[in-house]
């Protein structure tokens, strides 16, 4: 199956106006979830990544086995307060409202090269808020990957001076 079809678009979720990109279907099946992780680890390969970050929770799932699969670590980007060793925490803007997220200190030795992977890139507040952190922790961010990008609403924008992937895109 292609991996566009893969995704449930749920209109009005979780509010008028949203047009929800669901990718339980698209991991629920076995082959487009392993032709998406694949994806990532062809575009990935030859970049000489050192470490793999995803932010909780949608960004655990695919970037876990993205990192499984090229023999990486994986270091989780949490909300606050769930980490337990020395954090560092960025806050950063939502709709209504501010948001934060932590890394654990030493999650990242200096120089590493950070790959982030997330589900869906819409205005980019999230992952600009993840590669600040990886930035602050010593690493060099190398490529954001994302399952799916929304390009209207322009997150590359934001996102200008990292090399940016997406494997679907909605307008
Ligand atoms: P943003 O910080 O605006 O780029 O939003 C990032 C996060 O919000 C994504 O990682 C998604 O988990 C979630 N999100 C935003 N818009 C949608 C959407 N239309 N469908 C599904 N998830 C979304």
């Amino acid at each position: 199956m292609n991996l566009k079809e893969s995704i449930r678009v749920i209109e009005g979720f979780p509010k008028e106006g949203i047009s929800f990109k669901d990718i339980t279907t698209l991991i629920g099946d076995g082959e487009t979830f392993k032709q998406s992780v694949d994806a990532f680890v062809e575009y990935l390969k030859d970049k000489k990544i050192d470490v793999i970050v995803g932010p909780e929770a949608r960004g655990f799932i695919f970037g876990v086995p993205v990192a499984y699969a090229m023999g990486l670590g994986f270091v989780p980007v949490r909300k606050p307060g769930k980490l337990p060793a020395e954090t560092i925490r960025m806050n950063y803007a939502l709709e209504y409202g501010t948001d934060s997220l932590e890394i654990h200190k030493d999650a990242i030795k200096k120089g590493q090269r950070v790959a982030i992977i997330d589900d869906l890139l819409a205005t980019g507040g999230t992952i600009e808020a993840v590669a600040k952190l990886v930035e602050e922790a010593g690493g060099e961010v190398v490529t954001l990957g994302f399952t799916i990008e929304l390009t209207e609403l322009n997150g590359r924008d934001k996102l200008k001076k990292y090399d940016v992937m997406s494997l679907v895109e909605y307008d």
